[in-house]
């Protein structure tokens, strides 16, 4: 029967489905074998979405680690599953803001899906019963049901909002239940398995509807047998509630709200303490998301000022979005244009167009004048007037077609036009707004309204210029985040020392080319080198020709690379040389002239003068290894037993180089 009423739905064309970047995204959870690869390519294309994902993956980072700075960070960070979630939800966001139905109030309902969406993150991470970040999809796509029916019926379901807008969830299904023979819990578990979201998902889902419903018949006793992850979400609605609520305002629902929270809370296993400290965090993740979204907040929940400790859950740093569009700044001030606005006043009616021309100088307007049309077009594209007021009827190049040859260049396309009508004219006006006038005085002119309307466009003038402005700075202050962050990412990835990639980078370098191997299906090998009797020189020549030894070296690694291998400083006199797409053989190779290499350099600083070695040990991946450890793991072994056979050698892995050198 469900099934039968949510294909109807389906059959309408009106359910919420993602756009753009989403749609792809979508595409790629219902395909079995779809790639990490496709999903970052098809992220990237977004550029608001991934600044909500590098939120979110920097909300979930421990302290101890780096921010997420990119998508690709992010998203290995959060997992290919969340991933997929939590983009399906925000491109869903961005994509309904807006709808047919004049009672629901979308924004509104996104603000409070966010609420949803944040606390049952914040409860995945002490009930434990779900993922944090498939919480956060769950919250926030829970109640896309009423979404679904207000875009489908929309005239309908606005009576029932109107009915009773505030009413409990479990009275608002049994009336869509009346009205539509579905409710929006149901709608919404079809919709997340249509849209191929895990099974666990659906079934908390289902689970916390089942547990609304069946308090209203059974003791809560009763009902606190029902699924575990049903009742997080539950209570993630009852939190989320609360968090709409302004106390000072609604003192008795706040009341009534926060006791039936406290009571699932409770159930849950959560101390009385501990739920208002809960809460204001919610409140404070809900305040930071609703303003990366723009979505309006109610900031009256009443559980800031809690003194909590916040520290285990990082706050993201912040990351810029699209400039909003507004032209007023945070002030509220409007910026001013520099020096006057200026005017070009088109007509050849010589003597009325000097009468206009005189009326805007004395209130201030810098004036030009042309006495036909195209001497207007002209003057009008080498000199940028803000505004220009022309009369219609013109010989040659008339008013409308200035008007319309202006509109198509780009900085005629800013321009204000101001038409001088004859009273006759006036039934003809549709026309002059087609060809792209932005308004109209009829002749005779009064002129206080005449200055009325310019003023008026001065101040959309201005308004535009301080869009621009501040997408300017906008778009400077991105591209200096996006500076600042290159460097802090590449001094965190750097040794000081010698100037080679660190341990850090290695590890992470490694790990993405293990995945590239796998998927590729090509080898991957590693050189592990380490300097021999190192010790030794520190001891007899200080650490300061130990330090220049170690850069020399270094230099020497990198000089004896091939373009694509990557050489890195582990710590110590310890090196890593990953071979991308190298076999064994390869990699010997490699390592057999990094050894020839260092052995014929000669060092000379201060008191030493003299040549190093190097014992090198060699592994390539092979498909019993689980990870880059074992890999690791096998060419340091490798050079145990390359130092164990004398030094200054190179050793494979496994030890069969003889078979290498006979194939
Ligand atoms: P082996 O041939 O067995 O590798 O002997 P070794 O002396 O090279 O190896 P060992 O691990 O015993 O010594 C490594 C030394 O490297 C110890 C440490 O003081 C020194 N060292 C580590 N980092 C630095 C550094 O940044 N600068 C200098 N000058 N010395 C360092
Ligand atoms: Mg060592
Ligand atoms: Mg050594």
């Amino acid at each position: 029967m469900i099934h039968h009423r949510f294909e109807e739905l389906k059959l309408s064309g009106s359910l919420p489905s993602p756009a753009g970047v989403g749609l792809s995204v979508l595409r790629l959870t219902q395909r079995e074998e779809s790639s990490m690869e496709e999903l970052l390519w098809c992220l990237q294309a977004d550029p608001a979405l991934t600044g909500r994902l590098l939120k979110l993956a920097n909300t979930a980072r421990r302290p101890e680690e780096d921010p997420s700075t990119n998508v690709v960070s992010a998203a290995r960070r959060l997992g290919m599953r969340q991933v997929r979630g939590v983009a399906l939800g925000f491109t869903l966001m961005s994509s309904h803001r807006g709808g047919a139905c004049s009672t629901f109030q979308y924004d509104r309902y996104w603000a409070q899906s966010l609420a949803v969406a944040v606390s049952a993150r914040l409860l995945a991470r002490s009930l434990r019963t779900l993922e944090p970040d498939d919480a956060f999809t769950l919250g926030l796509l829970a109640r896309v049901g009423m979404l679904a029916l207000a875009g489908v019926h929309p005239d309908a379901y606005g009576r029932i909002l109107e009915e009773g807008a505030d009413r409990p969830s479990h009275e608002l299904c049994r009336a869509e239940q009346r009205e539509f023979g579905i409710d929006h819990w149901e709608v919404t578990a079809a919709m997340l398995s249509d849209w191929g979201l895990p099974d666990v998902l659906c079934g908390s889902l289902l689970a916390a509807a089942h547990r609304e419903s069946a308090h209203e018949s059974m003791t809560s006793r009763e009902a606190s047998g029902t699924d575990s992850s049903g009742s997080l979400l539950e209570l993630a609605l009852a939190m989320a509630d609360l968090l709409g609520l302004d106390r000072e305002k609604d003192t008795a629902k706040f009341e009534r709200t926060s006791a039936a929270a406290l009571e699932i809370a409770r159930r849950n296993g959560i101390e009385v303490d501990e739920f208002p400290r809960l809460c204001e965090i919610a409140a404070r993740h809900w305040r930071d998301w609703c303003e990366l979204v723009r979505l309006p907040c109610s900031d009256a929940s009443g559980f800031h000022g809690i003194d909590v400790d916040d520290s285990s859950f990082p706050r993201c740093p912040s990351i810029p979005e699209e400039p909003n569009g507004e032209g007023v700044r945070a002030d509220g001030a409007l910026v001013r244009v520099q020096g006057p606005i200026r005017v070009l006043v088109v007509d050849d009616d010589e003597k009325l167009g000097r009468l206009v021309g005189l009326h805007l100088t004395r209130a201030g307007y810098q004036v030009t004048m042309a006495t036909n049309g195209n001497d207007g077009l002209r003057m009008a594209l080498t000199e940028s007037p803000q505004i220009v007021v022309t009369d219609w009827m013109m010989p040659e190049l008339n008013g409308l077609e200035l008007c319309h040859a202006l509109r198509r260049t780009d900085v005629g396309r800013k321009t204000y036009v101001l038409l001088l009508t004859a009273r006759e004219d006036e039934d003809r006006i549709v026309d002059a707004f087609n060809a792209g006038v932005d308004d109209y005085v009829t002749k005779p002119f009064n002129p206080k309204i005449l200055l009325a309307r310019v003023q008026a466009a001065q101040r959309l003038v201005e308004l535009q210029l301080q869009v621009d402005a501040d997408k300017r700075i906008r778009e400077q202050q991105v591209a200096e985040m996006g500076l600042l962050t290159r460097k802090l990412r590449s001094a965190a990835l750097t040794d000081v020392l010698t100037e080679l990639p660190n341990r850090r980078f290695a590890m992470s370098r490694l790990e993405e080319e293990w995945e590239v191997a796998l998927l590729l299906r090509r080898p991957l090998s590693v050189v592990m080198v380490d300097i021999d009797h190192f010790k030794q020189i520190n001891d007899r020549f200080g650490h300061a020709v130990g330090d220049h030894v170690l850069r020399e070296t270094a230099t020497t690694l990198r000089e004896f690379t091939r373009r694509g291998d990557i050489v890195c400083r582990l710590g110590g006199e310890e090196f890593l040389v990953i071979n991308v797409n190298s076999d064994a053989q390869g990699a010997m190779m490699c390592a057999e002239r990094l050894r020839a290499a260092v052995e014929a350099n000669t060092i000379e600083f201060e008191t030493f003068h003299g040549r190093v070695t190097v014992s090198l040990g060699v592994a390539e991946r092979t498909t019993e290894m689980r990870d880059i450890d074992s890999l690791l793991k096998a060419a340091d072994q490798a050079v145990y037993v390359a130092k164990a056979a004398g030094r200054n050698a190179c050793k494979l892995a496994g030890g069969n180089e003889s078979q290498l050198r006979s194939a």
